[in-house]
């Protein structure tokens, strides 16, 4: 079987074939710094490592770019308000850069607790403003683009007379014009649905550029088209992004693109879906959406207990990347009690001498048929959650050879090395699960707690010998134990 790829432009599973044999370029949409990066956004991320991981598993040699969005993006996602960094900025008193590079470090942080890949090129807005300026130019040039007032508009219509503007999402320009209201007089634009490429600063506006129409900046559409055709060419071969960029970001990109180079910029789209909180869907306002770190530390009203990041990751495997994810304390709970038992079972495995013994045909045919369902489900269209229910399948079957219930022999030879260097390989390069460094880290959190108790006790005795011994070799190896006044005592790696 070969990799096949759900494509949202044709609305099928496609045989993936790369525009160039054995390259991928992968561009998928990155954060917009203004705020701590949020779960669902954390899924995309996720979602396109493990495809990037997997891509690089079966051997492509792959340049995965995703953006980050540091200017341009304006409040509404219309043409209109402050961008999102100025506003922020001026709340807090401080240069959007300064917004910027908190979110910036704050995303990197998420995504390394996930353990997730860094891409292989992380370019941003506004290190590209030349070219946006240069893209804008060849659109106006090939006149899909017109200037009012130091504004750079698309022009909808003119294009959509040519090339359907709504084709991502398959919908026809008049519905999409149903969908927005209609110009009041007021309006620069020609078109209902015309978007802007360059949008003219006011003086006092804090993030600006020189252009060829005066001082301005970019619109947001336009950095991912000037961006993926500088580090991917006109043409490639992915490009992701969370659902709700279909209809606006994804259908503006394909039109620009269309309009500047005359080529649809990606072979394949793909989304990943939403994600709801005990049924209803997540957001800001309704006030269930979560942080990563209101998981990891269980502070949000909706949560029991906190959860690790491997325990969230591996509850975001184990549904498929277009169905909707439902986060509740019970799944979350079951997730984490399924990813100890994988975990320890793959352990185990790792640890198991093999010797021949007489081979049990029902238990060696499944356990192969398992194995070769990883590479089958991941090939049909990245399906981690049927590689995992496989997975579970195959725990019973470790756990009998373990408790010494089965002759390890039951499964040929071969079999057990293909089971244990794909249990590896799963788990470790694709998923990139790493439980075991968490537990070393609940491990040193148990051990704090045991040196710390025995110290007040020796204080309680007045046996001060011990209790500083306690703290100064602690303090040795970098480990600082401070005396609260509430009585309290706290550590940390200083
Ligand atoms: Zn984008």
């Amino acid at each position: 079987m070969a990799l096949e790829i759900y494509n949202t432009l044709t609305r099928k599973k496609e045989l993936f074939t790369p525009l160039e044999p054995g390259y991928v370029g992968m561009y998928v949409c990155g954060p917009t710094v203004y705020s701590d990066v949020h779960l669902g956004n954390c899924r995309t991320f996720i979602s396109f490592d493990i495809i990037y991981r997997y891509l690089k598993y079966l051997n492509y040699k792959v340049r995965y770019v995703r953006n980050i969005t540091d200017a341009g993006h304006l409040e509404g996602d219309r043409d209109e308000g402050d961008d999102k960094f100025s506003k922020m900025a001026r709340a807090q008193k401080i240069e959007p850069m300064e917004i910027v590079q908190r979110y910036t470090l704050g995303f990197r942080d998420v995504m390394q607790l996930f353990n997730t890949l860094p891409p292989s090129i992380e370019p941003t807005a506004t290190g590209h403003i030349s070219e946006q300026i240069a893209m804008t130019q060849t659109i106006i040039d090939n006149g899909y683009a017109y200037e009012k007032n130091g504004t750079i508009y698309f022009d909808v219509e003119k294009y959509n007379a040519e090339k359907p503007y709504g084709i991502l999402t398959n919908r026809k320009l008049e519905d999409l014009l149903e969908g927005t209201r209609d110009l009041d007089g007021q309006d620069e634009k020609k078109g209902r649905l015309d978007f802007a490429l360059w949008i003219k600063a006011k003086p006092e506006h804090l993030m600006q550029w020189p252009s060829p129409w005066g001082m301005g900046f970019p619109g947001w559409h336009i950095e991912c088209s000037a961006m993926s055709s500088k580090y991917l060419g006109k043409q490639f071969d992915l490009h992701g992004g969370g659902m709700d960029l279909a209809a606006t970001h994804h259908t503006n990109e394909i039109a620009q693109n269309e309009a500047c180079f005359h080529k649809s910029p990606a072979q394949i789209w793909m989304h990943t879906n939403m994600l709801t909180v005990n049924g209803t869907r997540m957001s800001k306002s309704l006030g269930n959406g979560f942080l990563p770190h209101e998981l990891f530390t269980g502070a949000h009203a909706l949560l029991d207990k906190a959860y690790s990041p491997m325990t969230v990751k591996f509850f975001m495997l184990q549904t498929h990347y277009r169905s909707t994810l439902d986060f509740s304390n019970d799944a979350l709970q079951a997730s984490e009690k399924g990813l100890k038992r994988l975990w320890e079972a793959y352990e185990n495995l790792q640890k198991m001498q093999y010797t021949l013994g007489e081979i049990n045909v029902e238990i060696e045919e499944k356990t192969a048929t398992l194995i070769h369902g990883f590479d089958e489900s991941m090939d049909d269209d990245f399906n981690t959650a049927k590689v995992l229910a496989n997975m579970f399948e195959i725990v019973p079957i470790i756990n009998s050879i373990k408790d010494g219930l089965m002759p390890i022999g039951s499964i040929s030879q071969n079999t057990f090395a293909l089971l244990q260097t794909k249990m590896k390989s799963y788990l470790e390069d694709v998923f990139g699960l790493i439980p075991a460094q968490e537990s070393n880290n609940n491990n040193l959190a148990n051990v704090m707690e045991l040196l710390i108790d025995i110290r007040k006790e020796a204080k309680l005795k007045k046996d001060f010998a011990t209790s500083d011994k306690i703290r100064n070799q602690l303090s040795n190896i970098g480990i600082v134990v401070k005396d609260e006044k509430d009585g309290s005592v706290s550590w940390n790696i200083g």
